[in-house]
This record gives C-alpha cells, structure tokens and sequence, in this order.
C-alpha cells in the first residue's frame, strides 16, 4: 500500500501530537503514526511531574491545554509547592520552592487527551503502524511501516521525528547522503547522551507526608531516585541514571530503596493493561541538538534532545518543539521548500525566539560539569549549596550573574560548611574537604560557562549558511570549558 500526505509524524507522544496537530492547524495533510494501539497510547514511562500546563510559553499551538489541565483526571496533583533534595545518609534535606502551578500528571490520561485533541484538529492516525524504513532521494520522502501487520509506504514532504529519545529514525536517514549545499547539520547523537529510566506506580496505604513535593535522592552514580505524588496515596516512584556511568539494575535498586521506606509498607503496585505499570525508558540528558533539520526531516522532543539535561524533564520541551516542528513543516510545504534551509525556521525559532532550547544547550555545562566529579563530592557541594543555587541549576533561569550573586553563594556555602562539618557530613561521605573546595571553585567557573554558552546560542544563525563558523566558536567554547575542567579527550561529552 502507499499512502501520501504532505506531513508524515512518527511518534504518538507529546513531540508527536503538538507536531501534527500544529501542521494540520497550519493547513497540511498530516498523518501521525504510533506503533501502539489506540488504547495504549500515551502509556509512557515518566516521572509525571510537570510545569506549568498553563502557560502558553511552554505548550504554544493550537491544543487546549487549558481545558486539558481542567481536568482532574489529567492533572491529579496540583498542589506541588516544593522540589524536596533528601540525601538521607548525610542528614541532607534542601526545599526549592516550586509554585508556578506544576503538577504531577496521570501521564496516561495525559497522553490520551493530548491523542484525542490532536484528532480533533484535522490529522489522520494510524495505530499499531511500527515504522521500520525511511525512503530518501536527495531528501527523506517518507517512511516504510507495517501497519497492523501489512506493509505500507507513507510518501510525505516533510518528516517529523517524534519518536522519542534514541530514535530509531535517526539511524535509518543516510543523513551524509542527503542534498545539503556544505556538511550536514544533523547530526546523530551518541548513547552515552542518554539515561536510562525506570518507574512504578506505587499505591500506599495513608497518605503520604510529602504529598506537595516532588522529591529527590542521590544515587551511586550521576542520577536520581524519585518520588512524585500523583495523589498523596499514590506515588510515582523512579530512579536514572546516565549512560555514561556504568549501568544499574533500576529494577532491584529501586526495590532496595522503597523496601524499608515506612510509608511503602503494604504498598502494591497499580495496575494499567495488567502490566503492573512498571515501564522504563530512555531519555535524553544531553543539549538539543546542534541542528534539528536535514532535507525532508524534522526532529522533536526526546529525539532532538530537548529535555533538562540534569533533571531529564521534557514534556514541555517536547511540546515546545513539537509545536516549533509542526509549524515550520506546514511553512516548507506552504513554500514549496523543504531543503534543509527551507525548513531552518525550526532551529531559528528553537533558539532564538523562543529561546528554551539556547537555556536547555546553556545548562547542559551543569550536566558535563556535575559527570566529571566523583559522585560523593558531588553530594557533599549539593549540601553546601544555598537554596538558590540549587533553583537555579534545575530551572532555566539566571539569576546568578554579578557580585552580589557570587558573594551570596560564597556567604551561603560559608555558612554550611560549618554546619555540614560540624554533621560529619564529608566524613561520612568519605569525601577530602580539599576535593570538596575545588567543587565548589568549579561550580562557580561553570556558572561563568553557563552564561557564556547561553549568550552564544542566543546568537544561533538565522540561516544556515553561517552555521560553520557558529559551530567552530560553539566547539572552541567548548575546547575552553573542557579545559577548565582538565577533562581528557576520552572523558569529553560531545
Ligand atoms: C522514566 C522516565 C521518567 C521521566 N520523568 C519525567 C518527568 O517527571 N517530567 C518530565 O517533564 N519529563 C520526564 N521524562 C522525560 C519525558 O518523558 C520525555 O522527555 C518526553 O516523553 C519526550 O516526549 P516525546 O514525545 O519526544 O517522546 P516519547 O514520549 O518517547 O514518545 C515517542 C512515541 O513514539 C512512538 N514510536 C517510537 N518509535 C516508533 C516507531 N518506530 N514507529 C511508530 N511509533 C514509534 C512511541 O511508541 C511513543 O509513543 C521522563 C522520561 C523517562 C523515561
């Protein structure tokens, strides 16, 4: 069978429905296809916790997402006032306020709405379709698929990529062999700029103390075990890690952690397509992509890497970008030009309009910073860094530029090294208070890269052309940083 449409999306996620529904709203032929059934879809692996559904900035396009967080099947919690920091073994506990109207989410349901609304403004979808080829000729034309056992072929101008974190898309497009007037700007990521992830569904017997805060613990390696409230009695448990550290058993680790945990006594697991809820994933930690475009293709969400590179939340920049994807497909269509530079407009827009995508490249120095220290010396600067700091590193926005902020961290982190000594805290960590000083140098050096990457993506290049020579100051950048942080070439991320 072939089929043609002017938009194919692969990925029924939230990359996958903003993209669609923004391409069919801008007057494309739009088909999305998800190799899960109807009923399944949205039923993906995620720690529920999200920001903000109401702000426009961060869901931007034609779904309603107002009325969707009206729903109190979707957004079961909305009461999360706080991100709660426990290092346990040390005695740790640092509250970041969070009340900008975030919410844990029956990602499920989530999921199933965004599916319905995306329906509802014009595009076609196809269910049980696993994509399994991509067709190219100069440019990608469309994808190869076996759709609920047949095999079809879906002709498209432009492919949207909204198949989540390590795409499989991405290693069928011959990228190099594409028509782009100099290198291609796409470029594949590598694994090790993912974690992997794994959550249950816990339902306890009384509710839970923490059920307005979204919590966080150390774990062995670079990651973090959470506990999200979904409602105060059930709780969205799940741990991370970086493919870059050696793995961990998620599975058993996570059982290690909640077995003696009062509040989980008597617990069961919540059912959903009797699978016990249990499912785990990839996910990007990494900065988006450099380039999200090549001729015919379009990346979004997980697999353009738009996701917080140290808290590994994407469900709004997968919306963002999905919108942003969506729109300048419909564009290129419009135009008649789906060349790499025809659809250029989804980077520009990324980077420089809207902006979150240069924050998210800006921040990933935090994620590279944080993977060159020893795990327990990281756990010991997180107990000395101020509230503030802490806000600052899992959010996306500078505040800490200039004196008065440099001397406040130094006045803060001042102020509980004494206490932390007087705890034992480096003791029990078994960590040098030399090591720990050098940290806490290097984490103001990488505020000061931070702010340097951020000025450089705000001037990503509006046209294509100029990409070399953005990317050569990009790369020395971070030659410069690398430097700083004296990483061999092996240790270096990108
Ligand atoms: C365990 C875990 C916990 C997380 N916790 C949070 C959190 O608390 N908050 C937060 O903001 N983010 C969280 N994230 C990240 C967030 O879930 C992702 O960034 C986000 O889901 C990315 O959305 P997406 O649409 O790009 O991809 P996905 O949600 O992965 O969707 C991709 C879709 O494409 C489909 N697909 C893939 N390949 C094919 C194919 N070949 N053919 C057809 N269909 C295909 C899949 O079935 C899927 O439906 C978490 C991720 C994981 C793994």
């Amino acid at each position: 069978m072939n089929e043609t449409y002017d938009v194919v999306v692969v990925g029924g996620g939230i990359a996958g429905c903003f993209a669609a529904a923004t391409a069919a709203a801008n007057g494309a032929d739009v088909v999305q296809l998800e190799r899960k059934s109807r009923e399944r879809g949205g039923f993906i692996a995620c720690g529920d916790a999200m920001k903000s559904p109401r702000d426009p900035k961060n869901y931007p396009g034609p779904i309603d997402m107002a009325a969707i967080a009206d729903d109190p099947a979707v957004f079961t919690n909305d009461g999360i006032e706080r991100i709660e920091w426990w290092d346990e073994e040390v005695g740790v506990r640092k509250a970041i306020p969070y009340s900008d109207g975030s919410n844990v989410i029956d990602r499920y349901e989530f999921g199933q709405r965004l599916l319905e609304a995306t329906a509802e403004a014009g595009v076609t979808q196809h269910y049980d379709t696993v994509v399994n080829g991509v067709t190219h000729n100069g440019r990608v034309t469309g994808v190869e698929a076996v759709r609920a056992g047949e095999p079809v072929t879906y002709d498209c101008s432009v492919l949207i990529d909204g198949a989540g974190a390590q795409s499989i898309l991405q290693d069928m497009v011959p990228f190099d062999a594409l028509d782009t007037p100099a290198e291609p700007t796409f470029e594949v990521p590598h694994y090790t700029h993912f974690g992997s992830a794994y959550r249950e569904i816990i339902e306890t017997k009384e509710p839970v103390e923490y059920h307005d805060a979204i919590i966080g613990k150390p774990l062995e390696e670079m990651g973090y075990v959470w506990y999200f409230p979904r409602s105060p009695t059930r709780i969205n448990v799940g741990l991370g890690f970086q493919m870059s550290k050696p793995p961990i058993p998620l599975v058993d680790r996570l059982r290690r952690d909640i077995e003696d945990r009062p509040e989980f006594q008597g617990a069961t697991v919540a059912k959903r397509f009797g699978t016990g809820n249990k499912i785990g994933s990839s996910i990007a930690l990494r900065r988006p992509l450099d380039s999200m475009v090549a001729p015919g293709y379009l990346a979004a969400g997980g697999a353009a890497g738009t996701t917080h590179p140290i808290t590994g939340k994407g469900i709004r920049g997968a919306a963002y970008s999905g919108y942003s994807a969506g729109r300048a497909a419909a564009l290129a269509v419009e135009d008649g030009d789906v060349s790499e530079a025809g659809l250029w407009e989804h980077n520009r827009w990324l980077y420089r309009d809207h902006g979150e995508a240069a924050k998210l490249a800006a921040w990933d120095a935090y994620n590279v910073a944080a993977s060159s220290i020893e795990v327990n010396v990281l756990r010991a600067l997180t107990a000395l860094l101020p509230e503030e700091e802490l806000r600052e590193i899992v959010g996306t926005k500078r505040n800490a530029d200039g004196f008065g902020s440099t001397m406040s961290l130094a006045i803060g982190v001042l102020r509980n090294f004494v206490s932390e000594s007087r705890a034992g805290t480096f003791d029990t960590l078994g960590v040098d208070r030399s090591a720990v000083y050098e940290s806490v140098i290097g984490l103001k050096r990488t505020r000061d890269y931070v702010a340097d990457y951020e000025r450089l993506y705000e001037d990503y290049p509006s046209d294509p052309s100029d990409f070399g020579g953005w990317l050569a100051d990009r790369d020395r950048l971070d030659e410069r940083f690398y430097d700083a942080l004296e990483l061999s070439s092996a240790e270096r991320k990108y």
